[in-house]
């Protein structure tokens, strides 16, 4: 299975805010959680993850790639869920999931249309493929991203604040989601929610103010508090 290395990475914004200050981490496959409050640097060290933002220094392994200086071997080895997956209203999620297959380069239509189908029963929207995004619930919307996120068989999964405006029903459904994707990959879960990180990761971090506080366990970490 693939492990991911984050040695010493830092990042400052043009604005003076130390977002990440040498950020150490590794972080082996299944469900690891980056536990912070708002503003200690989640999103900043999720979006570089996802190559969409370049760190000051350090660099960042995932297996054999190099994160930072491979970014579209990166990308089509990355599935990324940010915290408000956008959609296009009018489009129903069948529709919606083969175009973004086809972007992938499934070229064959047959093909296209058979993994559509195991991603949607994957993420429970099969009955309700033909309706359009523009009507479904906050946690429908974040089960098409992540069916979308599965799209290139990822060996990182970020997932970025996934359950903030979820009602609790939609919570445990998407969590469960979560928990069945694969052994061998990564799933990287940032959260403020302790509950998110403590019921379903087997590792986890506290970031603060930019800083790795702690790495443990989660019932650990949470009697060290
Ligand atoms: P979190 O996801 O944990 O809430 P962020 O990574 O969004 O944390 O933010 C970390 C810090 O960096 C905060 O102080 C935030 O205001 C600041 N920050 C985030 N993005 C930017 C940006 N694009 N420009 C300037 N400051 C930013
Ligand atoms: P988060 O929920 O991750 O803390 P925010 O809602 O604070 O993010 O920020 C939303 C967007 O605004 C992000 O793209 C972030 O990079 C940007 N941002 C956050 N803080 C600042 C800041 N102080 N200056 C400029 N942009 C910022």
């Amino acid at each position: 299975p693939v492990e991911l290395q984050i040695r010493h990475v830092s990042k400052t914004y043009a604005n003076g805010v130390q977002a990440l200050k040498d950020v150490s981490l590794t972080i082996p496959a299944g469900m690891y959680g980056l536990l912070g409050a708002n503003g200690a640097g989640k999103s900043t060290l999720m979006r570089i993850l996802a190559t969409l933002q370049d760190p000051d220094a350090g660099s960042i392994m995932l297996g054999d790639i190099d994160v930072v200086a491979q970014k579209d071997k990166t990308r089509r080895t990355l599935g990324y869920l940010p915290q408000e997956f956008g959609v296009y209203p009018k489009a129903s999620a069948e529709d919606l999931l083969e175009h973004f297959a086809l972007l992938k380069g499934v070229a064959s239509r047959t093909e296209r249309r058979a993994l559509v189908e195991v991603l949607l029963r994957q993420v429970n929207l099969w009955d309700v493929r033909k309706q359009r995004l523009g009507g479904y619930s906050g946690g429908m919307r974040q089960r098409f991203g992540v069916a979308v996120a599965l799209l290139g068989n990822p060996k990182l999964m970020i997932v970025d604040e996934p359950t903030a405006g979820l009602d609790p029903a939609e919570r445990v459904r998407f969590l469960n989601l979560l928990s069945e994707l694969g052994e061998n990959s990564v799933v990287l879960l940032s959260t403020h929610i302790v509950e998110d990180v403590s019921e379903l990761c087997t590792r986890m971090a506290i970031i603060d103010r930019g800083e790795i506080l702690l790495e443990a366990e989660p019932l650990r970490a949470v009697s060290e508090l």
